[in-house]
Order: structure tokens, then C-alpha cells, then sequence
């Protein structure tokens, strides 16, 4: 009995303790929102200035990618690795080099033919070959908006251009008029170069190397070798063609001597007077004559142009 009445008194005694606090509490009750309303402001505050930068950084690096897509650079942050096994290869030289032999020549703007390639072209020529040229696009510049070029004007002077150099080595030139610096956004590039390969009937396809290129290159010229690669592996493909020699490459496996044309091909960039004059025509031929240097060096030759070549059951569509 005496046991039950005390465990009562007990209960009560916390009961009693329990109301005690709870009073207390109400009274601080005031004092306590006061400090907390405060933190709490500033907590709100803090996530909507979160919010704001988020939104800020978000606009900002959606603008950088959306400008580096705009503009036609790309980059590699450590360029390709030349592909491996490679082996030097000769994609039979006797007939690459002889009367007759067809070639189609794909490129993405005017002067590229000048810049990556003139001497291999006038001796291609001087042995005979028949080159046919495709030029994709005007090279008009219209997508540098920032810096208000004639559109038209630059379309005119640069076919004009390239069809002077073409007159030294190819048989007709073809232009495409796809526009300059938007090429890799045209989705019939790869049936248009198939249809124009199809007409032609080349032993041989020369265009940029889209897989294995160096630290920064034009998506025109990446876009424009994807094309190639793409029509010569659509179904049925194009079956003249027995070998593609890609040009702009890392993966070299191919280098013809070009000594005994090295000179007039340096002297052709100066036909593109609308692009190479006074001190940056001189820069770039010593960067180019610097470059078949280095290629032919490589090859224990004179003078030579680095090209990847691919005998056509071997490409992949990766090129
Ligand atoms: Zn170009």
C-alpha cells in the first residue's frame, strides 16, 4: 500500500515539474522567436541569392558552349593519338601517280586545296592525274556576324580565287554552296558528296582526316572529311573508289615526295589574295614550306605531304 501511494506521489511530483518547464517555456517562448526570426530571414535570403548565382552561372556557361558551337574552331585539349597499329602504307603510288588516274579532291573551303596540299596536287598533275575538285562551301564568312563581312562580295572573290589555282591542276570544280562556318549543321552533306562521287568515278578520294587531327581545327573541315567518310560507306557505297587519302592528319602512313614541286605550290597560296597578304602571306608560307619540311623529314625524304591512307575495305566509320 505504502509503495503505490508513494510511486502516485512521485508521478505527481513530475507531472507537477513537467507543467513547471512547459510555463517557463511559453514565458521564453517571445524572447526565443526573436532570435530565430532573424535566422530564419537570412536563411531565406541565402537561398534565393543561391538561386540568382545558379541561374547566373547556368546563362553564363550556356552561353560559352552555345558561342563555342557558333564559332567554327574545335579543340582537342591533348590532340588524337595516331591510330595503332600504323603501319606505313603505299597506296599503289605507280597509280596514283600516272596518266589517267582519277582523284576527287573534297574540301571544305576555298584555299584549303592551297594551304594543305598544292605541291602533291602539280605533281599529281604533272604525272597525268585527273582532279576533280568539290568545294563545299563559299567560304563567305557571313557567320562572323561581329565583324560585318560582304556575304556576297566574299562568295565572288574567293570562287574567283579558287578556280585561278584549280586551273593548275584540275579538270572542273565544283561548288556546293553550302554555307561557310554552318557546314557540320547540313544534314545531306554526306548524299551530296555520294551523288557527286557517284558522277565522277574516282580511283581515289583526298579529303580532310575528320578522326585523327590535331589540337584545333575548323568544323568545316571536320564536317567536310565526315561527309567523304559517310557517302564512301553508305550503302553501296562508291565502288571505283580503292583508296581515300586523308589529308590534315596525326595519323600519317603516307608521304609523297613533293620536292620538285614545292616551290611553285608555296607560290600558289599567294593566288587567295583575299585571305594570305603582306606579312601573314609570308608567315604562312614559311609555316607551310616549315610543314612539308618536318613531313618529308620524317619520311627520309625531301620534301613530302602527310597523308593518312585507307585502302577502302579498311574504313571504318571512323574513317
Ligand atoms: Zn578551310
Amino acid at each position: 500500500m505504502r509503495g503505490s501511494r508513494s510511486r502516485l506521489w512521485n508521478a505527481f511530483a513530475a507531472s507537477k515539474r513537467l507543467h513547471e518547464h512547459v510555463a517557463t517555456a511559453e514565458a521564453e517562448l517571445p524572447e526565443v522567436e526573436q532570435e530565430v526570426d532573424p535566422l530564419l530571414e537570412r536563411a531565406k535570403r541565402r537561398r534565393r541569392n543561391l538561386r540568382r548565382r545558379l541561374i547566373a552561372y547556368g546563362t553564363i556557361v550556356g552561353l560559352i558552349v552555345g558561342f563555342y558551337y557558333y564559332q567554327p574552331q574545335r579543340y582537342h585539349f591533348f590532340a588524337d593519338k595516331p591510330p595503332k597499329p600504323n603501319p606505313r602504307i603505299d597506296p599503289d603510288s605507280a597509280k596514283l601517280f600516272s596518266k589517267g588516274v582519277k582523284i576527287a579532291l573534297i574540301q571544305a573551303h576555298p584555299d584549303d586545296s592551297e594551304y594543305f596540299l598544292a605541291p602533291l596536287l602539280l605533281r599529281l598533275k604533272a604525272s597525268g592525274a585527273e582532279i576533280h575538285q568539290l568545294v563545299m562551301t563559299d567560304g563567305d564568312k557571313s557567320f562572323y556576324f561581329w565583324k560585318k563581312e560582304d556575304a556576297a562580295e566574299n562568295r565572288r572573290v574567293r570562287e574567283a580565287e579558287q578556280m585561278e589555282a584549280a586551273s593548275h591542276y584540275a579538270v572542273d570544280v565544283t561548288f556546293l554552296h553550302k554555307p561557310d562556318g554552318r557546314l557540320e549543321y547540313q544534314g545531306d552533306n554526306a548524299d551530296q558528296v555520294h551523288a557527286y562521287l557517284e558522277k565522277v568515278q574516282p580511283d581515289y578520294v583526298l579529303c580532310f582526316d575528320p578522326t585523327y587531327w590535331g589540337k584545333v581545327n575548323h568544323a568545316d573541315h571536320l564536317a567536310s572529311g565526315r561527309a567523304a567518310v559517310n557517302a564512301l560507306r553508305s550503302p553501296g557505297g562508291v565502288p571505283s573508289v580503292k583508296w581515300v587519302l586523308f589529308f590534315s592528319t596525326v595519323g600519317t602512313n603516307f608521304t609523297p615526295d613533293v620536292s620538285n614541286t614545292i616551290d611553285q605550290g608555296i607560290e600558289m597560296l599567294a593566288i587567295h589574295k583575299s585571305q594570305f597578304y603582306g606579312e601573314r602571306l609570308q608567315r604562312i608560307k614559311d609555316g607551310r614550306l616549315d610543314a612539308y619540311y618536318n613531313a618529308g623529314e620524317a619520311a627520309n625524304e625531301g620534301y613530302g605531304v602527310a597523308l593518312r591512307a585507307v585502302r577502302i575495305e579498311k574504313l571504318t566509320a571512323k574513317g
